[in-house]
C-alpha cells in the first residue's frame, strides 16, 4: 500500500522478465505502438497529440518539458506539497523565470488564486500537479484549466499520482501536457516517463528549446511517430521490460475498462477513509479535495517511524510523510493501480492493530464499518 511503486499484479510484473528482446525486433515494435495508443486513451488524449515513453520516471517526464520553454519562459508553478515544488528545484536549472504559489499542508491553491495570477502575469507556462501524492489532495483540473486557458500557452499537469486511478481528459479539458510514471496508478513496473503533448506544445519544440540532450523531445519526436505509425527507430535504448510490463497493464485496463477502474478507485479511497474516521484518526487533505488514489493520515500518538517498522512486518508497506510543514506527524498510503476491497480491509487492519500494539490511541473495528462501502458501490460490477 505505499504510494508508489503501487500494489503489485504478479502478471503484469513478470511480463517485464523477457529476454532482452532487441528495441528493433517487430515484438517490441508492437508493444509500444500498443503501450502509446492505450496511454493516449487513458488520458483522453485526442490523435492530435502526440505520446512519449522515455526511459525513467515521473521526474523524466517532468523534466523533459523544459524542451517547451525558452531562454526567458514564464512559468508559474502552482504548488500543493513536495512534489509541486519539485517544479521549483527542476526550472531552477534552467534559464527560466518562474513564480511559485503554495498551499498549506492538505490544501490546494484555489482555482480563483491560480486565475487572478496568470491574469497579471504574462505567463508562458503554468504547472499543476493533479494528485499531490505528499498530502493526497487533488486538483480540480478540469476547472482549473478552463480557468487559466485564455491566459498561458501551455498547461503542464503532472499526473503521476493520479493517471490510471483518476479520471482525466486531456483534450477536452484543453490540457497541453499530461505526465506519468509507469509505477504509479498505471501499476506497472518501475522504468518508464511517460506524457502526451498538444500540437500547440509540440509546435514550441526549437533550436531555442533549453533542454539538455537527453531530455530534449525534438530527439525522441520522430520516433515517437515512427512507432505509432507501425515502424521503430532508436534515439536512446528504451525500457524494453517496462514497455511489456505496461503492455500486460493496459491490457489488463482495457478488459476492466477506464471506467470500472476508475470507480474500483473511487469506492477503495472512500472505504480507506471511512475506515480511517472511524480508528478517530485524522486526514490531512482537505474534505473537498481527497484524491482517490493517496491518503495521508494524521498520527501523534505514536513515533511515525515505529508505525511504519510495525505495519511492515505485519505484511503491509506504508510510506513515511514528506510535506515539509508536517513531516513526521503523519504517514501516507497508497489506494491505486491494482487495488481491491481486501488489501484495504488488510491495510485497515493493520494500521490499527500496529497502533495498539505501540500503546497508541486507536478505536477498533474499522474493518467492519467499511463494509457497506464495499456491499453498496461493487453490487454493480
Ligand atoms: N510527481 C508526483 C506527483 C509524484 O508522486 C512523484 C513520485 N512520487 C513524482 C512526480 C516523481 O516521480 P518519480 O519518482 O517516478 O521520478
Amino acid at each position: 500500500m505505499h504510494v508508489g511503486p503501487s500494489i503489485s499484479n504478479y502478471n503484469v510484473l513478470s511480463s517485464a522478465t523477457v529476454p532482452n528482446i532487441g528495441f528493433a525486433s517487430p515484438e517490441f515494435n508492437s508493444a509500444f505502438k500498443y503501450d502509446l495508443e492505450q496511454f493516449m486513451k487513458i488520458t483522453g488524449a485526442d490523435e492530435s497529440y502526440v505520446p512519449f515513453i522515455l526511459p525513467g520516471g515521473g521526474t523524466v517526464s517532468m523534466e523533459s518539458v523544459v524542451s517547451f520553454l525558452k531562454k526567458g519562459s514564464r512559468v508559474l508553478i502552482v504548488s500543493n506539497g513536495a512534489f509541486g515544488d519539485r517544479w521549483e528545484k527542476i526550472f531552477s536549472r534552467y534559464p527560466v523565470e518562474f513564480k511559485v504559489l503554495r498551499a498549506n499542508a492538505g490544501n490546494i491553491v484555489p482555482v480563483s488564486q491560480v486565475k487572478a495570477e496568470v491574469q497579471e502575469g504574462g505567463y508562458d507556462a503554468v504547472t499543476l500537479t493533479h494528485v499531490e501524492t505528499s498530502t493526497g489532495a487533488k486538483v480540480p483540473v478540469k476547472e482549473m484549466a478552463a480557468a487559466v486557458r485564455p491566459y498561458v500557452d501551455l498547461i503542464i499537469v503532472d499526473g503521476v499520482a493520479s493517471v490510471g486511478g483518476e479520471r482525466i481528459n486531456t483534450s477536452e479539458w484543453n490540457i497541453d501536457v499530461c505526465l506519468t510514471a509507469s509505477q504509479k496508478a498505471l501499476g506497472a513496473q518501475t522504468g518508464a516517463g511517460l506524457l502526451v503533448a498538444s500540437q500547440r506544445a509540440v509546435e514550441r519544440l526549437s533550436e531555442n528549446s533549453i533542454s539538455g540532450f537527453f531530455l530534449d523531445l525534438r530527439n525522441w519526436l520522430p520516433i515517437m511517430k515512427s512507432f505509432l505509425a507501425g515502424g521503430g527507430g532508436y534515439f536512446a535504448t528504451p525500457p524494453i521490460g517496462t514497455v511489456f510490463s505496461l503492455k500486460k497493464s493496459f491490457e489488463l485496463i482495457e478488459e476492466e475498462t477506464p471506467d470500472r477502474r476508475f470507480e474500483r478507485h473511487r469506492i477503495c479511497s472512500e472505504a480507506f477513509r471511512k475506515g480511517i474516521k472511524e480508528m478517530g484518526l485524522e486526514i490531512v487533505a482537505a474534505e473537498n479535495v481527497r484524491s482517490n488514489t493517496v491518503t495521508a493520515v494524521y498520527l501523534d500518538s505514536v513515533k511515525i517511524q515505529d508505525f511504519l517498522s510495525t505495519a511492515l512486518s505485519n505484511g503491509v508497506e506504508l510510506a513515511a510523510g514528506v510535506h515539509e510543514q508536517i513531516k513526521d506527524r503523519y504517514f501516507r498510503v497508497g489506494h491505486m493501480g491494482w487495488v481491491e476491497p481486501a488489501n484495504i480491509i488488510n491495510a485497515l487492519t493493520v494500521i490499527e492493530n500496529s497502533i495498539s500494539t505501540l500503546g497508541g490511541k486507536v478505536n477498533k473495528g474499522s474493518a467492519l464499518a467499511v463494509k457497506g462501502v464495499f456491499e453498496r458501490g461493487l453490487s454493480g460490477f
